[in-house]
């Protein structure tokens, strides 16, 4: 009898421990369910949902060169999951279901159902653990509690890794082909945005491994001194496909080892540093899924609920418009608006400057970056965004507030970013970029700064020192 897999969040035939281990069942028939209302009202907006048709597209085709026919279903909400797959598993005669977790709240309730679902009708439907070396749980602290801090979650997860955690999974071999009738893909409806120029993002697993050669080729190597300059690129630029699996953490990690004599942690400091976002991306996954709360638009540190947060939306209009005088902030949000990708450093920046300097609730901002980004991902994005506002993980206290200006002169030291995304300061010495002189500014079309650096600054410590302790 067949055995189904149902794709989701991690789109590709190579390394995909859910589709190996339905193809060691039987021949295999893969599964998609499109649930946009239910993807548009977690928030991800028109980038993220075409890159993810997309990623569809490639992974149809990559699996009729197996013989793996791929049955796409349309649905509104999540909770016709456990029906639909139930029907498809009777009109197929399949016997069991395989997937790979997704950690957030409502996609493990969804699991959970389909889980109960197939064992009242009889049927097996596995989940695994696929997007993380760690399940889970299996990361503890002493105490036997999920990690809250970076570090030591960090410490742990190099200690107790193994060669097996990272073993890849061999692709299915092809398989005669099934007498199952499979429609086109549907294609995109009309989406609020128009999604960015899709060059910038080719979809599927072969230019996820395209990048990552080049990242290793030209930039790995010098990524320990290069990532926080956005004017470089010198990052890997795979987070959309990472966070769609259309490559897999451990196609990353074995690509470094390969590179770097065996080694994670020691050799190349670039290429180790690396390492390190990888466990980030993985950290946050362990907090979605053991701080649940968080997936309910919660704080991560509970005291921090009661913070006043200013209702300011004329702040947030000039925020999301790339207007809000402080160059590096505005020329981050014209990135992000225009290519759907903001540099980690900047994402940091803006999103510090939302939730300090304007005092505006974090959830806004980190809502506004879903809609826009096209490797928007619930468990970084919430992650990134909590750490900044001092809502989350971060291990250093809340007064914590970058300075936009000095940040610019540091990470934008040649003013090339800000010329680029700001081209009405561009005519400005590089040096005068970071905070434009008042004079011109009329003539600029730039406007002056929304606050003041210093009164921001102790107006959101004001805030923050007015909060009960746990
Ligand atoms: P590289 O520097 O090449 O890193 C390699 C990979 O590691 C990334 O592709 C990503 O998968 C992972 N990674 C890197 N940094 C982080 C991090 N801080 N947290 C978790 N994973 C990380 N990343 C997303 O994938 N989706 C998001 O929605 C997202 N939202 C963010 C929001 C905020 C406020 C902040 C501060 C960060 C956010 N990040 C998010 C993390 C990070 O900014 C991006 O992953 C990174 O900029 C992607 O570029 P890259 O692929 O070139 O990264």
């Amino acid at each position: 009898a067949p055995v189904l897999i149902w794709f989701r969040s991690d789109l590709r035939i190579h390394d995909n421990r859910a589709l190996a281990a339905a193809a060691r069942q039987g021949p295999v028939i893969a599964v998609f369910l499109r649930c946009l209302p239910h993807w548009q009202r977690h928030g991800h907006g028109a980038n993220k949902l075409d890159f993810w048709a997309r990623g569809v597209a490639a992974l149809k085709a990559s699996l009729e060169g197996l013989g793996i026919p791929l049955i796409h279903r349309e649905l509104d909400d999540f909770a016709e999951a456990p029906e639909t797959l139930l029907a498809i598993a009777r009109d197929t005669g399949a016997k069991a279901l395989h997937f790979n977790h997704e950690y957030p709240l409502d996609e493990m309730r969804r699991d959970a159902a389909v889980i109960g679902a197939f064992a009242s009708a009889g049927l097996a439907a596995r989940g695994h653990h696929d997007s993380v070396a760690f399940a889970p749980g299996e990361l503890l602290t002493g105490k036997g509690d999920y990690y809250g801090v970076f570090t030591p979650f960090a410490k742990a997860w190099r200690r107790r890794l193994t060669p097996e955690r990272l073993a890849l999974s061999d692709a299915p071999t092809p398989q005669a082909r099934l007498p199952i009738a499979v429609d086109p893909l549907p294609g995109l409806p009309e989406l609020d945005d128009t999604p960015v120029d899709r060059r910038t993002w080719p979809a599927g697993e072969q230019a996820a491994a395209d990048r990552l050669e080049r990242f290793l080729r030209f930039r790995g190597r010098h990524y320990a001194h290069r990532r926080d300059i956005p004017a470089i690129r010198s990052t890997s630029e795979l987070s959309p496909y990472l966070a769609l699996g259309m490559i897999s953490h451990r196609q990353c990690l074995q690509a470094v080892l390969a590179e770097n004599d065996g080694s994670l942690t020691e050799g190349d400091a670039g290429l180790t540093a690396w390492v390190s976002e990888l466990v980030w991306r993985e950290f946050y996954r362990h907090v979605a899924f053991g701080f649940p709360r968080v997936c309910r638009h919660r704080a991560f540190q509970a005291p921090t609920e009661a913070l006043a947060w200013r209702d300011d939306d004329t702040g947030f209009r000039a925020w999301c418009a790339g207007r809000t005088g402080y160059p590096i902030v505005d020329a981050a949000m014209r990135q992000l608006v225009t290519t759907g990708w903001m540099h980690n450093r900047l994402r940091m920046i803006t999103a510090m400057f939302l939730a300090k300097h304007l005092l505006i609730d974090w959830r806004r901002g980190e809502a506004f970056f879903l809609r826009h980004l096209v490797d928007g991902e619930f468990c970084a994005n919430n992650g990134g965004w909590q750490w900044a506002a001092s809502t989350g993980t971060d291990a250093a206290p809340y007064f914590r507030i970058f300075n936009p200006t000095t940040q610019s002169q540091r990470f934008d030291p040649g003013g090339a970013f800000l010329a680029e995304w700001l081209p009405e300061l561009a005519a400005l010495p590089a040096r005068a970029r970071h905070a434009p002189p008042r004079d011109p500014l009329e003539d600029l079309d730039y406007p002056p700064p929304i606050v003041d650096h210093k009164a921001a600054r102790a107006r959101a410590l004001d805030a923050f020192k007015a909060l009960k302790p746990a």
